[in-house]
């Protein structure tokens, strides 16, 4: 650690002494630990080894500042679903740049990028979509939801309909409606979170909770506690329902197909709204545009964002269904929310070319019909590793459990000691490897970019068995496995 931080405003680009890519790694690294707080991160243990200096992409590929070239098996964080290097997304936003760079959506004007979006975007979405709020991110959309869902039962008449109900291990964001919609009780610890009104059931985790059932009786029962949950508040104080069709941050979470229909019998039952925060789930990432389109519910509202422009600007929004449109339009008067960037023409042309390219390279079909089923197969092939408990896979998101004894179901498995860290152990090794798997607790997740081919699936997953060899020697050596 230095005690003399370096100087702000020293080009981090220094001819002397840097490394393959032209930059001095430790001293972006010194400058970093010096000045820039990251999101979700333990300073202390950064600081101890230095972030690495991610500088270039190329389709699936990273380069970092040392020339190590890595396979990015998370599109980001869940987001470059086109995959880097488009250079017709750079010029579609350089084009809109000197056009007109921005300008807002208040006060009755518009801008074309805008309104070409809307109009595209309720064509791809599903038929009871015709209309889009915009914001920056996937946090402000869940937070536009929370205030529109409770003006709606204003406007409708039953002011009392204020409760919205979510689900533990549920991620919706970070800021204070999205991490209070959340059920990640490590967000909840901070900042006097959850705000009132919202209430969580249990995730449909079929290795959490299932012991004894059959998948699609646990989906029935996991649905069930909604049912539950609605009684107990009283369904005249109920206004929502919210969740991620597969739950992604959480660690991969797919719901037995039982589970969303029975969801949505549910909320039309006692006059729910229904909310899909499709942030990761939108955009291709399960082989449909929507995830709601796979899981079969048809939610009143869509969040969205990452996927939308592939993460090359930040964009979000919010899919509004003709119910709430039908009044918030008709006799709603002002909605008084909004971002001064809701409908930011650049980020706005950004996705119309990022669209343009998921649709003219097929790249969701793509997902469905081939890049999908052979990464299935590629995770269900991981499952004979000693160190692999169970796999599973929707379109192109895949989780694994490292477990320490391999069982008959997933309920057989024996799991690692928490203490043992085996997750993050096996990251380190993937990364070091050339290769970038999430760890969830001992859960290894991959959501590669939807250009991804079926050679490269293979080359990655090569990768992924290779670290997997690599961990298993570890935890042997350290006696975990005994
Ligand atoms: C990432 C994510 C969000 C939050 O989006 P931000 O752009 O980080 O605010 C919300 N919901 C889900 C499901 C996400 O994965």
């Amino acid at each position: 650690m230095t005690t003399n931080p370096p100087q702000a405003g020293v080009p981090g680009i220094l001819p002397e002494g840097a490394g393959p890519q032209g930059l001095d790694t430790k001293f972006l690294q010194q400058l970093d630990s010096a000045h820039y707080l990251h999101p979700f991160t333990d300073h202390a243990a950064l600081r101890e080894h230095g972030a690495r200096v991610i500088v270039r992409g190329d389709g699936i590929y990273l380069w970092d500042s040392e020339g190590n070239k890595i396979i990015d098996g998370m599109a980001g964080l869940w987001c470059v679903n086109a995959g880097y290097g488009r250079t017709s997304i750079a010029d579609a936003v350089h084009a809109q740049m000197l056009q007109l760079p921005f300008y807002n959506s208040f006060f009755n004007t518009t801008n074309v990028p805008a309104v070409q979006l809307a109009a595209l975007l309720a064509d791809i979405s599903p038929p009871q979509f015709q209309h889009v709020f915009y914001t920056n991110s996937g946090s402000e959309a869940n937070d536009t939801i929370v205030r529109m869902v409770r003006r709606y039962w204003q406007l409708a008449g039953q002011p009392g309909r204020q409760a919205i109900i979510s689900r533990r291990n549920a991620y919706h964001g970070s800021t204070m409606a999205g991490a209070s919609l959340g059920g990640m009780a490590g967000m909840h610890a901070q900042g006097g979170l959850p705000i009132p009104g919202i209430h969580h059931i249990g995730q449909p985790s079929y290795a959490e909770g299932g012991r004894g059932m059959s998948e699609a009786e646990f989906g029935l029962e996991a649905a069930g506690w909604l049912e539950a949950s609605i009684l107990a508040l009283g369904p005249e104080n109920v206004a929502a329902f919210i969740g991620e069709p597969v739950q992604g941050a959480g660690g991969v979470i797919i719901p037995p197909s039982t589970y969303w229909p029975e969801i949505q019998r549910i909320c039309d039952k006692y006059d729910i709204l229904l909310v899909s925060d499709e942030v990761i789930c939108g955009f291709g990432r399960l082989g449909t545009w929507f995830g709601c389109e796979l899981m079969g519910f048809q939610p009143d509202l869509i969040a969205f964002a990452k996927g939308v422009t592939s993460g090359y600007v930040p964009l979000g929004g919010v899919l509004v269904g003709g119910r709430v449109a039908h009044l918030l339009t008709e006799k709603g008067g002002d909605f008084n929310h909004g971002f001064t960037y809701s409908g930011h023409p650049s980020a706005c042309a950004a996705a119309l070319e990022n669209i343009r390219i998921l649709e003219t390279e097929q790249l969701v079909e793509r997902v469905a019909l081939a890049t999908g089923p052979h990464l299935k197969a590629c995770f269900a092939s991981l499952v004979s590793h000693p160190l692999v408990g169970h796999a599973e896979t929707c379109g192109l998101t895949a989780g694994l459990n490292l477990v320490r004894r391999n069982g008959e179901t997933v309920h057989d498995c024996e799991p690692f000691a928490s203490t043992h860290v085996v997750g993050m152990l096996c990251r380190k090794h993937m990364f070091d490897n050339g290769v970038i798997m999430r760890a969830v607790g001992d859960r290894m997740i991959v959501a590669p970019p939807l250009s991804i081919t079926v050679g490269q699936i293979d080359e990655m997953v090569e990768r992924i068995r290779y670290c997997l060899d690599l961990t298993l020697e570890e935890v042997t050596q350290r006696g975990w496995m005994d």
